[in-house]
């Protein structure tokens, strides 16, 4: 990969006017976007038959079966897409987008989304919410990411985002910290459901899915208010 070329996108304004329309990866001049379209093939291929259609763990052979995780314990959730693994050089974007350093390649990760819920052939739902986050987590960072993805992701498809739709109620640890079971524990009990999304076909996105326990947990609280759900995230985090 050629990371070390990635220009943080803090430095575009210091750059003369010929450069802002230069593919960020290999500085090939008058792109739409960040990337032009040969580096885009760089970036790790998702074909459709190398992942569980659940949850998206990736196979290193083709393979359609749902994987030994889900058969076992199955998510809660009714169909699943997701836009690309959290490797390589979407693990360096999405981390500068989460962690509030960049909203330079935000409609580039939205047009990506689009792409997964498409390609997961998921279906339009009646309403967008995402994972929500707490007022201390929202008051630290500022913005709450999967929400920005959300709203735009409503945008394209024509569908109404419920803001408030799912809400935090209690403070939790950051769940990269903790192992399989701790985040399952962590999350447990701190969401809640706002009663206007009874009975509807709820698609619910999140960033990164890595043990699925956070969007479990949502998903769980979905439906108690009888909703049917769908989970889209942006990223399949690569165990
Ligand atoms: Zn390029
Ligand atoms: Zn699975």
């Amino acid at each position: 990969m050629h990371l070390k070329k990635l220009l943080p996108p803090s430095w575009k304004r210091f750059l003369p006017l010929s450069w802002i329309n230069r593919c960020l990866l290999c500085g090939r001049p008058e792109i739409t976007g960040p990337f032009c379209i040969q580096c885009l093939r760089l970036f790790s291929p998702k074909t459709n038959s190398r992942f569980c259609p659940l949850c998206g763990r990736p196979y290193l052979i083709p393979a359609r079966h749902v994987c030994a995780e889900c058969k076992l314990d199955p998510p809660p959730w009714e169909k699943f897409g997701f836009a690309v693994f959290f490797t390589g050089i979407f693990k360096e974007i999405i981390a500068n987008f989460k962690f509030g350093t960049s909203f330079y390649y935000l409609d580039f990760l939205v047009g990506l989304l689009e792409c997964g819920f498409w390609e997961a052939k998921l279906d339009v739902p009646e309403v967008i919410v995402s994972v929500p986050m707490s007022k201390g987590e929202i008051q630290k960072r500022g913005f709450n990411q999967s929400l920005e993805l959300a709203k735009r992701l409503g945008k394209r498809l024509n569908v109404l985002v419920a803001k408030q739709g799912l809400s935090k109620i209690k403070e939790t640890r950051p769940q990269r910290q903790l192992s399989r079971q701790e985040r399952l524990q962590n999350v447990k009990k701190v969401f809640v459901s706002q009663k206007e999304l009874q009975n509807k076909k709820v698609l619910l996105i999140d960033d990164v899915l890595t043990t699925g326990a956070t969007c479990k947990e949502c998903v769980r609280v979905l439906k108690q208010n009888n909703c049917s759900v769908q989970v889209l995230v942006l990223a399949r985090a690569v165990e």
